[in-house]
């Protein structure tokens, strides 16, 4: 007969379906890049769905970004219809809050413990090696941190740590007792930070067997993308979670004997596991990606099937053969080579600029002939080693019309005022987390120093209570009265905010909650007004960038109705590098190679390819360094499908100089046959070898008139260039097409029992009931495809019929 799933095998090579069917313990599939691999996890998925091996519910599937996630999550529902609801298809930090969630009551957190990003845990181990001066040994809280972040990947704590560190060396001790200090103060505050979100479910999952069972009893099939760039830690989640259920009772001394306590007879086997990856794109070594998660798997799962995709369906030969010569040049790998059947292609372009204003500007020209040739800008992508180098970029870009997104970089949430306010939220969603209270005491400025700061902390101390709840007992402090007076009222319009955002058990908030209370925050706090009185015009700036998560806020309720302010949190804590990269229609996108990552364009620019860069001069000292460069490399070649664009500049300013750049040793391992220079080292050196050195000297002056490009010797990419102000709302623009266009203003709808309307997600409906007044009036909806919603009239994206 016809296999269930006959369809979704529709196309593929042997090897993929050999993967999609496979129906084993185990299964690993290594294969080179834009060999199908994301696609497969993806077919495998709606195949096991299909074929009823498995239900949606026992399903996990593991992306490395948010946005792949929802790639995922999309195409199987294409593939399979709307059962897709139910699975797990996330990223491991986003997987592990949710457990997280469920289960932090079990080890002395609470459901809203927040989410320490990078910057938090900054400030925080910035305070500890004060409060410990740990500086006089040296340690600097970037260094104590990339330590404490090494050491958690490993599933170390500071006694573990301790056992095997040299005791009597004064800075180890002093290391080990911040370590700890670090985690009570963590755990104080109710906080995770980004490692243990991932560290501590393993513990958890060790510590509680019956917790981890019951996980183990859900999950059935997990699948895992990207598998060569898992830390230990994660390995160790995955190994937990596909134990045989029951499988890790105490172990008894002696062993055998006492079978009775053992497996039961209908004992289940540990879920199946699927993992796709491939060595030559492992780029994340530096944050503890350890290889051999991949290259140990078939003695870590004995019996696992392997399986190989050489075929590749992203790239040309040309493309293909220039990625093959440089990854072989790697000395520690299996060799594979990738091949493809689209025919040769184009050759690879390369271009030499003077600077990198003028290999900007070369970028941009071509951005623009491509559009001509059909072409959509959404299909190009300019990649670049390091955030810095996107300035040029962006100067050209917008002198030159050329629309662009840039994806990471310039963080909308690391901005101080989006900090600012998320740390109000955080005060209300999460009052023990005395960090965030800390950092809005005087944000605005309300006479509280140090000194006060100091006062307030001891109080709490020698009470016994929190920093927050010492707040509300400000007469108790003797401070004076102007500074009590300003405790007073910021405790007030917590209060107010709490009471809004979060109402007592069982009541649910009505959806706009979260926005309106983060509104009531900034308002009645006095914090936009004091930015609103500003004459710096960056403060301008900083109040679109509140009103924007404002923004962020609504259309968050939007779509999730019943979020809460610790949901629309954890959204907002999760959002990563990669995911920006929604709205990037209609412009082409800038972004580092590491973000390039399982994404593919019709036409890529690998810009600054020069010794320093790529290889980057710090991989040079270390282990393995040029080798993971290599890689990096490789994967940006790797996301062209027809045209692959290589270029450099002879001058570089960078970190305030100016210098002289040499070609990278990536182009000189590429055969010539397959490029085609545009503008060659060469070309520009031999236009007088001077040149670059007397256009350095030049470029300082202001006002030099003719620049780069003067003299007459140059071509249409050779004028200087005045430096652009920076956009202060540039990455505001990031959020544009996830806000709706306005916000919707139905006030006035007239809506009774009975009336029936079209809402843009859910479809349409019959209102039941209408409750509340004004601006707060709620229809209570039986919607014909999701069932019961309440809707705050005034907002929700809803028509009358
Ligand atoms: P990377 O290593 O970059 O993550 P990958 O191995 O995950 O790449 P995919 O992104 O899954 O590769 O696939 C690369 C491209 O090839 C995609 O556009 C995908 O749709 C296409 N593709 C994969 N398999 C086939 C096939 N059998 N027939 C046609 N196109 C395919
Ligand atoms: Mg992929």
């Amino acid at each position: 007969g016809v296999r269930p799933d006959e369809d979704l095998l529709e196309g593929l090579n042997r090897p993929q379906r050999d993967a999609v069917t496979f129906r084993g313990q185990a299964l690993l599939i290594v294969a080179g890049a834009g060999s199908g691999k994301t696609s497969v996890l993806t077919r495998r998925v709606a195949s096991l769905l299909r074929t009823k091996d498995a239900w949606p519910s026992q399903i996990l599937a593991i992306t490395f970004t948010n946005k792949a996630a929802g790639e995922m999550r999309e195409r199987v529902s294409q593939l399979i219809g709307d059962r897709a609801q139910g699975m797990w298809i996330s990223t491991f930090h986003s997987a592990c809050v949710r457990i997280l969630r469920r289960e932090a009551e079990q080890f002395g957190f609470t459901k809203s413990f927040t989410i320490y990003d990078s910057g938090d845990s900054r400030a925080l181990i910035k305070r500890l090696v004060k409060e410990h001066e740990a500086d006089t040994y040296g340690m600097t809280p970037s260094g104590v941190m990339s330590r404490i972040s090494k050491l958690k990947n490993e599933l170390a704590d500071a006694e573990s740590y301790a056992r095997s560190a040299n005791m009597t060396d004064p800075a180890e001790r002093i290391f080990v007792e911040l370590f700890a200090d670090y985690q009570r103060s963590l755990q104080k505050a109710n906080a995770f930070d980004f490692d243990d979100l991932i560290g501590q479910v393993v513990y958890l999952f060790r510590a509680f067997p019956q917790v981890a069972d019951s996980y183990r009893r859900r999950f059935r099939h997990i699948l895992v993308d990207e598998y060569q760039d898992t830390n230990h830690a994660q390995y160790a989640l995955i190994r937990e979670l596909t134990r045989p259920p029951g499988s890790d009772a105490p172990p008894m001394a002696g062993g055998g004997g006492m079978m009775i306590f053992d497996a039961e007879p209908d004992a289940e086997d540990g879920a199946s596991l699927t993992v796709v990856g491939d060595s030559d794109q492992s780029i994340y070594a530096f944050r503890g990606a350890d290889i051999r998660n991949i290259t140990e798997f078939e003695r870590d799962y004995p019996g696992a099937k392997v399986v190989l995709l050489e075929q590749n369906y992203r790239s040309t030969q040309n493309i293909l053969n220039a990625a093959n010569a440089v990854i072989s040049h790697n000395f520690d790998r299996k060799d594979k080579k990738l091949w493809t059947d689209v025919g040769e292609g184009e050759k690879i372009i390369g271009f030499t600029g003077y600077s990198q204003h003028d290999e900007a500007q070369f970028v941009a020209d071509e951005t623009e002939a491509l559009r001509k040739a059909g072409i959509d800008y959404s299909q190009m992508a300019v990649f670049y080693r390091t955030n810095s180098q996107s300035r040029a970029l962006e100067e050209i870009f917008i002198r030159s019309a050329v629309p662009y997104k840039i994806m990471g970089g310039t963080k909308f949430y690391e901005r101080a005022e989006i900090k600012d306010a998320l740390a109000y939220l955080v005060a209300v969603a999460n009052p023990a987390d005395e960090m965030a209270v800390r950092r809005i005491l005087n944000k605005p400025r309300r006479g509280i120093g140090d000194v006060t700061e100091t006062a307030i902390a001891r109080y709490a101390a020698d009470e016994g209570i929190t920093f927050r709840d010492a707040l509300a007992n400000a007469s108790a402090l003797g401070v004076g009265p102007k500074i009590q007076a300003g405790i007073a009222h910021l405790d007030a319009v917590l209060a107010e905010a709490s009471a809004l955002m979060v109402p007592s058990t069982g009541e649910l908030p009505p959806p706009t909650a979260v926005a309106d209370g983060l509104q009531l925050l900034l308002s009645k706090t006095g914090y936009t007004d004091a930015l609103r009185a500003s004459r710096d015009p960056q403060d301008e700036a900083r109040v679109e960038n509140l009103d924007e998560l404002v923004a962020v806020a609504r259309e968050f309720a939007r779509n999730n109705p019943e979020g809460t302010i610790v949901d629309f949190l954890t959204e907002v804590a999760l959002v990563s590098d990669a995911d920006d990269l929604e709205d990037a229609s209609g412009s082409v996108s800038l972004m580092t190679m590491h973000t390039a990552k399982g994404l593919e364009y019709d036409a890529v620019f690998v810009t600054g390819v020069e010794e320093d860069l790529i290889p980057h001069r710090i991989s040079a000292n270390e282990p393995g360094g040029p080798q993971e460069e290599r890689r990096l490399f490789y994967v940006g070649v790797t996301r062209a499908r027809k045209r692959l664009y290589l270029s450099l500049a002879m001058t570089r300013a960078q970190f305030g100089e100016v210098t002289v750049a040499m070609p990278s040793r990536f182009l000189q391992e590429i055969p010539t046959e397959l490029m085609h220079w545009r503008q060659s080292p060469g070309d520009v050196n031999s236009r007088g070898g001077t040149q670059s050195r007397a256009l350095n000297a030049r470029r300082g002056g202001p006002g030099s008139s003719g620049g780069f490009g003067g003299g007459g010797n140059t071509g249409r990419y050779g004028a200087d260039l005045v430096p652009l102000p920076r956009r202060e709302s540039s990455d505001i623009s990031k959020f544009a097409n996830r806000i709706p266009a306005k916000v919707r203003d139905n006030g006035d709808m007239e809506l009774g029992p009975g009336d029936r309307i079209r809402h843009d997600d859910f479809g349409e409906g019959k209102v039941d009931l209408v409750t509340g007044e004004g601006a707060k009036r709620v229809a209570h909806v039986r919607f014909d495809r999701v069932g019961a919603k309440k809707l705050l009239i005034k907002i929700a994206p809803i028509e009358k019929l």
